[in-house]
């Protein structure tokens, strides 16, 4: 009699864990970890010490740092980092040449990151700076149900809020916003500060009525008394709320009284400006 053994072939589930590491005033750092190869990539590290403390109890290798933008309060760390771990590999913007130090890797628009089995894509969003790229890891191919897509958008998209304009004009800015706008709805938004509570404060001014607006700021106002996260966001409930994902509303034109779409989204940092 003949024996028939089936082979089982183990369907590989790629993992990539996030952390968050709340540094300086209101910052976040994030840690990607590879648990399966025991590497780890950082977004934004603005100080060297928290990450390399957190690779320590991981037991992981740095092998990446992904860069949104130059500011100091994102890339403060990479020259310690890279001191540690000589082989991890800098990622920035094109546009971010000569001011991203230890940069090795220089990307544009549509351009690909992979950890973990994961892809990042790199959507470019000018606007806080001229070189201000966001990267987006679309859920893996074997994704369950429910997973969500991840996207690391520095300073460009915060919960309720968005990125002051230091380098680029508000037409260059919402382009770059819409391309976040239309990236999923099941898309988790690691925006690099905590600034979530007076963004709700500032976005109740202009929609009062929002009703969705006023849960969420009684909500972010109960965990940040607790000193809880508000970050990762999400992205649907974003575009619910933000009203720098809502320069088109009309009822949003109406209270900045303008036609224009462009014109009520500069209207509307302004007035966050003097907020
Ligand atoms: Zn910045
Ligand atoms: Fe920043």
């Amino acid at each position: 009699m003949k024996i028939e053994t089936t082979k089982i072939e183990a369907t590989k589930i790629e993992i990539m864990r996030i952390e968050r590491l709340p540094v300086l005033q209101d910052n976040y750092i994030f840690l990607l970890h590879d648990p399966d190869q025991q590497t780890a990539a950082v977004v934004d590290p603005a100080l060297a010490e928290p990450v390399l403390e957190r690779l320590q109890a991981l037991g992981a290798e740095l092998t990446a740092i992904l860069i949104t933008h130059h500011h100091g309060d994102h890339v403060g760390g990479n020259q310690a980092l890279l001191e540690r771990f000589p082989e991890a590999v800098v990622y920035g913007s094109e546009a971010d040449r000569g001011r991203i130090p230890g940069q090795q890797v220089f990307l544009n628009e549509g351009d690909r990151v992979t950890f973990a089995g994961r892809t990042a894509e790199v959507l470019f969003v000018p606007g806080h700076t001229r070189g201000h790229i966001a990267y987006y890891f679309a859920p893996s191919h074997n994704a369950g149900e429910g997973e969500m897509g991840e996207l690391f958008c520095g300073d460009t998209l915060f919960s309720a809020g968005c990125g002051r304009l230091f380098e680029g004009t508000p037409a260059q800015m919402v382009r770059s916003l819409s391309k976040i706008r239309s990236l999923p709805d099941q898309t988790r938004v690691w925006c690099a500060h905590e600034y979530t509570e007076k963004n709700l404060q500032f976005a109740l001014t202009v929609e009062p009525q929002n009703t969705v607006l006023q849960q969420q700021y009684a909500l972010v106002k109960t965990l940040r008394q607790r000193l809880e996260s508000t970050i990762p966001a999400e992205l649907t409930l974003e575009k619910q709320i933000n009203p720098f994902l809502r320069w088109d509303l009309p009822s949003l034109m109406a209270t900045t009284q303008t036609q224009d779409p462009t014109e009520n989204f500069a209207r509307l940092r302004a007035m966050k400006d003097r907020f």
